[in-house]
């Protein structure tokens, strides 16, 4: 039997068309979780999923570090877009806690 190989978390949205179907053509056995960092790049995973059937599966959410840079109204979108496809993601950053090797701001 094959090992099916996970990628977790993969901004796949930042890859090309081309070395999307290069990736997933010469790694048959590859599943991926496809992060958004916004609603642009949630459009996108949501589409690559589709495409990707059983082996892109999409999250909807924004980047910690760019949180800031958003609207509440984005978030909005996201979440209405995410509740459409089913897609339930959650991250989230506590202040005051750093993930190790994370500089104090
Ligand atoms: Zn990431």
């Amino acid at each position: 039997m094959e090992p099916i190989y996970y990628d977790i978390h993969c901004h796949l949205a930042e890859f090309a068309d081309n070395e999307i179907e290069q990736m997933m053509t010469s790694m048959p056995n590859l599943k991926v979780v496809a992060v958004s960092d916004d609603i642009r790049s949630l459009n996108r995973v949501l589409d690559l999923a589709s495409r990707y059937q059983g082996r892109v599966f999409p999250c909807a959410g924004f980047h910690p570090w760019s949180l800031k840079d958003h609207q509440l109204e984005e978030a909005w979108q996201v979440i209405r877009l995410a509740e459409r496809a089913g897609v339930v993601c959650i991250n989230y950053r506590v202040h005051g806690l750093r993930r190790s090797g994370e500089q104090e701001e």
